[in-house]
């Protein structure tokens, strides 16, 4: 009982503080939804059937200052920022995702994900760190590893993540893969048999109809040493409309696993969990890549409550990427030691289905390196020392 005490002491200390984590479930985030979910559909004069269509989705995103200033209320400072960082980078918000920023909240998830800001123009970072140009053997594939390779399908979002390792490719048009483009990647997997995975990302993989998707799918599934094919896409948080029954049939028919990105707890809300649930129950694997994001989610309960919601509905947390340094980002760096800090929190403290992988992506495409908080284990002279996730420490012999 001393211990269980103990124990329901450091759980109430966490509680206290996950509790306060905003959630997408919550009644605020709900109202929140509501209210900004009519106002636009009155001044678009649309239905509840056209919001819940992916196509009227992306059609009408907001994406120019004049558009956010029909719903906000912008200082002529705050409208000037705005149409400078536009013109440098575009901007595009599905009205779904725009209707979850809490404009009383300067630092709201949402809004810092989406919605420009002015210091993306600070120097520093670099538009391809990781090289990805010079890891392009043929086609539109980015290769780093012995077994799994990358198809660029598209450049296309539904929305333009302001954290996007990817900026250099979004260039200021929506450009899909070329039937050329699938031709020699294609045959660059059937020509190596090295290749067991191949991953159809970009951009995001589902902006590509489910009748393009479905060549692609069929021609890697036609490749014998093809064992598995896995998408990139972040619609299920931004644009969930796009999952339905369809695609869900689709991606189960070739066995297709799906590699997501939420980064708060506030983006799990009831339209995504509808969109993951339909993926999960066509027995579809859901994972989650986190990115590590200052503002955003730089704080070890938000992170344990986020990765805690994606256990509750279904997803599995895969990794929590470290942001790489881009050009136009560098107002989302984080510490290295902050990264370490949330992982060493986590250890313990919560299930060990909600943890992700650390990972920090070495320069040049040299590939992703885990990162993990303590070495757990030492080597002495009589055996080995091991440190628990409370740091107590003891000796096994050898
Ligand atoms: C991240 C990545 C992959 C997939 O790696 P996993 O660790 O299996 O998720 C494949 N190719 C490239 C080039 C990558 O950067
Ligand atoms: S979904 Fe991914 S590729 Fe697309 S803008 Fe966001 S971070 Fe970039």
């Amino acid at each position: 009982m001393i211990r269980s005490n103990e124990l329901d002491r450091i759980a109430i200390e966490d509680m206290k503080h996950t509790s306060k984590v905003r959630l997408g479930f919550s009644d605020f985030s709900i109202n929140l939804y509501e209210n900004t979910k009519n106002k636009i559909l009155t001044e678009l004069n649309a239905t509840e059937q056209d919001w819940n269509n992916p196509k009227w989705q992306l059609k009408n995103r907001i994406s120019s200052v004049d558009e956010i200033s029909r719903y906000v209320n912008l200082t002529q400072e705050e409208y000037d920022d705005i149409e400078r960082v536009s013109k440098e980078y575009r901007f595009a918000i599905t009205p779904y995702y725009f209707s979850l920023i809490d404009f009383d909240n300067p630092n709201c998830p949402i809004k810092m994900q989406s919605f420009p800001n002015i210091k993306e123009l600070c120097e520093g970072g670099q538009l391809d760190p990781m090289n990805e140009e010079q890891s392009n053997p043929s086609g539109r594939i980015t290769r780093r590893y012995p077994n799994k390779l990358i198809i660029n399908v598209t450049n296309a979002c539904p929305m333009y993540c302001r954290h996007c390792q990817r900026r250099r490719l979004i260039g200021n048009f929506d450009k899909h893969i070329s039937k050329e483009g699938i031709d020699e990647s294609i045959e660059f997997i059937e020509n190596n048999e090295t290749i067991r995975e191949v991953l159809v990302t970009g951009g995001d993989a589902l902006l590509l109809s489910n009748n393009q998707l479905e060549k692609i799918f069929y021609r890697l599934s036609q490749i014998s040493h093809v064992d598995v094919i896995r998408i990139g896409t972040r619609v299920i948080p931004t644009l969930p409309f796009r999952i339905d029954e369809e695609l869900a049939v689709l991606l189960r028919k070739y066995k297709v696993q799906v590699s997501t990105q939420f980064n708060h707890a506030c983006e799990i809300t009831p339209e995504a969990v509808r969109a993951i649930d339909m993926l999960v129950d066509h027995g579809i694997l859901v994972r989650n890549q986190m990115v590590l994001l200052h503002n955003v989610n730089d704080d070890k309960y938000c992170v344990q409550k986020t990765n805690e919601e994606l256990q509750k509905y279904r997803v599995i947390p895969y990794y929590m990427f470290h942001p790489k340094e881009i050009k136009g980002t560098n107002h989302f760096q984080v510490s290295i030691d902050k990264g370490l800090e949330i992982m060493k929190h986590l250890e313990g403290r919560t299930s060990g289905m909600c943890k992700p992988t650390y990972v920090y992506n070495s320069p040049g495409g040299l590939g992703k390196i885990p990162l993990v908080p303590i070495q757990n284990i030492e080597h002495e002279k009589e055996g080995y020392k091991f440190t628990t996730w409370e740091n107590k420490t003891f000796v096994k012999k050898f």
